[in-house]
């Protein structure tokens, strides 16, 4: 227990019981549910989740976390810990693996490459029942912003075509070890169900978003140049003159099938 944190793992532990209750209480876990951990540190949120699931599997980077935490779970559950860098996890085959229709993924996220970690995930959506995530609150606003906000952006319309978001609660630095520079915050998704994805080739449509919000105080017809044209826009019924910060996360399905 009481590992020095590293820096270079994005290591914050999280100590305060009562966040831990909350979050636990949030995915309320049941038996039999598969529940897969991202980044379990020294098992805050690992040894409340297994005494009530039995059974679950975390993925964890740094090995010198590894044989504590396997000890410690010893005596409340069974405890599969993958050493691996979660990136690398493919959740569609560990699914497979576990006999699992779909997984429960939770985790107190490291901050340094929790992008990436949306993105993978979302990649794995048909294979995963739900995610309960603690990041940056800054993050967390940024995912469930709305058009118009200022913070709506390449994150919030990727993620709200694969998932209902849905922030929880705030979570001060004092509840870490140590304590972050900022807030942080737990929020769920919910994988859309397969009639409510989006019609589209994936590709195309992270192209046009990722255009059209490379520089975003620029019209849609300047942003979107090469890709899809000023009259084509108009006819989709979307105002060329328009930022990408107005649009909704359908509109740019839209213009991703008619590039
Ligand atoms: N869950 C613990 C808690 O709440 O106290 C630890 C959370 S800490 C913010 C992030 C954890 O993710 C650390 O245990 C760290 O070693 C682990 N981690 C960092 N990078 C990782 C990666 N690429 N793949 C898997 N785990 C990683």
């Amino acid at each position: 227990m009481n590992a020095r944190p590293k820096k270079s793992f994005g290591q914050h532990f999280l100590h305060d019981k009562r966040y831990i209750e909350r979050i636990v209480a949030s995915i309320a876990p049941k038996d039999g549910d598969t529940v897969v951990e991202i980044g379990p540190g020294e098992g805050a949120m690992t040894l409340p989740l297994l005494a009530v699931a039995r059974k679950m599997t975390a993925i964890e980077l740094d090995t010198d976390l590894i044989p504590g935490l396997q000890a410690r779970a010893a005596a409340i559950g069974e405890l599969k810990i993958v050493h691996s860098d979660v990136l690398k996890v493919d959740f569609s085959q560990l699914a497979r693996e576990l006999g699992a229709e779909r997984l429960r993924i939770a985790g107190n996220l490291p901050y340094y490459i929790s992008s990436p970690i949306l993105f993978h995930c979302v990649e794995h959506s048909a294979a995963i029942q739900d995610m309960h995530f603690m990041l940056q609150k800054e993050v967390v606003d940024r995912m469930a912003a709305e058009p118009g906000s200022k913070v709506y952006g390449r994150l919030s319309v990727m993620l709200q075509l694969a998932c209902k978001v849905t922030p929880l609660f705030t979570v001060p630095p004092g509840a870490f070890r140590p304590p972050p520079k900022v807030d942080s915050a737990v929020v769920r998704l919910v994988p859309l169900a397969p009639d409510q994805l989006p019609k589209g080739d994936p590709a195309k449509i992270h192209t046009v978003v990722k255009a059209a919000f490379a520089m975003r105080r620029k019209t849609l017809t300047n942003t979107l140049k090469g890709l899809v044209d000023e009259a084509t826009i108009r006819e989709l019924g979307i105002d060329p003159r328009a930022r990408a910060e107005t649009l909704a996360p359908g509109d740019f399905v839209k213009l991703a099938n008619a590039m």
